[in-house]
């Protein structure tokens, strides 16, 4: 393979072929292509082809970036900022105050159309912007100057996506998403809290190889990580089926790793592949460790999905062998204003069709 970019530089700093090719792997499997598409990616991140990124973080706890720093398998984070030019990341970049601010304007002059932005965090509308400021600018107007003349946004996280815990009631700062502060933009929605990298690292390699985002969802997410239902790809769903409960933490069945919906587990209405790419290299996540999913990549979860302790109600199935599509769809017919899930829509709609048809 002929390489004169991210292949050559990852070699210089000790990351094998092998790596590079089980990195390439693990991306094609990610975004659900088939595994010819592995040469595809390599020669595309062969190439070298670097786009300019601006990562704007605004109201936000920085656990996007943490969960990027932390990032593995076997060195996303060294790979995705191989595959990148991150000309500006507030956290992590060297410069500060005027040389910072100036380093994101030049991108934006001089590759105007051309560059990506990742944004982080939640964007105050309230009083014309006043609670987050940077460098005297709201991040209202600067996320309007720098995401208006991008290529491609990744709201990345919850806060970006759907607002998240800023915009909860009574959400005192009239915080929103990136695609509610800046509409008629191209926006990928990455919601999470926080993301998974290999998430955001797919979505980038999708679009350095084919130069397209990856199939979306209505929310503006990628199917390939937010088409499937967690309780679908639950390790635990076994035990939902067959009635087998934790009904205390620390119980004998919460030993045993029965299912946690009695505790709150909000898996049924979510879609993610938290349960298949886990976390902290690939070894865990939130249920797996014993805690129910609080639904973090549903728009508006701190509110509908709340109190996280409490029970969906009246999910029918549990216990009586019933499948996944009919649990969403009892859910969708009782709670459908909290539950805007779109897997559960489809179910609905396609369940509505077959009975018009029949
Ligand atoms: Fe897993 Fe939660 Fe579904 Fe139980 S309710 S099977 S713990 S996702």
């Amino acid at each position: 393979m002929k390489d004169d970019g991210l292949y050559t530089k990852l070699l210089q700093r000790g990351v094998s072929r092998r790596d590079f090719m089980k990195f390439c792997a693990t991306m094609a499997a990610a975004l659900a292509l088939p595994s010819l598409e592995v040469a595809a990616i390599a020669k595309a991140l062969g190439k070298g082809r670097k786009p300019f990124v601006v990562w704007l973080e605004f109201q936000d706890c920085a656990g996007n970036t943490e969960s990027l720093l932390r990032a593995s398998n076997p060195t996303t984070a060294e790979i995705l900022l191989d595959l990148i030019s991150l000309e500006y990341h507030e956290t992590l970049m060297a410069p500060a105050g005027k040389q910072a601010v100036l380093s994101r304007e030049n991108v934006v002059k001089m590759q105007k159309g051309k560059y990506l932005v990742v944004v982080e965090g939640a964007i105050p509308m309230k009083d014309d912007g006043v609670y987050c400021c940077i460098g005297g600018r709201t991040a209202k107007d600067i996320a309007r100057e720098v995401c208006g003349n991008a290529a491609m946004t990744i709201a990345i996280g919850s806060c970006a996506s759907w607002g998240g815990l800023p915009a909860a009631a009574p959400n005192p700062t009239g915080a929103v998403s990136v695609q509610k502060a800046v509409p008629g933009i191209p926006v990928v929605n990455l919601p999470g809290c926080p993301v998974n990298t290999e998430n955001l690292t797919a979505t980038l390699v999708h679009y350095l190889t084919y130069g397209t985002i990856p199939e979306l969802d209505s929310s503006r997410r990628p199917l390939f990580a937010y088409g499937k239902n967690i309780h679908d790809l639950c390790e635990r769903r076994v035990h939902f089926d067959e009635g087998r409960f934790v009904r205390a933490w620390g119980d004998d069945a919460h030993r045993k790793g029965w299912c946690l919906y009695r505790m709150g587990c909000k898996g049924p209405a979510s879609y993610s592949n938290c349960p298949t790419i886990k976390f902290n290299m690939n070894t865990s996540w939130p249920v797996q460790a014993g805690h129910g999913c609080i639904a973090c990549t549903t728009e508006g979860h701190w509110d509908s999905m709340s109190p996280f302790y409490t029970k969906l109600p009246n999910v029918p199935g549990a216990g009586m062998g019933l499948t996944v599509k009919k649990v969403g769809a009892g859910l969708a017919a009782i709670t459908a204003a909290g539950f805007a899930a779109h897997g559960i829509r489809r179910v609905v709609k396609a369940k509505k069709e077959k009975n018009k048809s029949g």
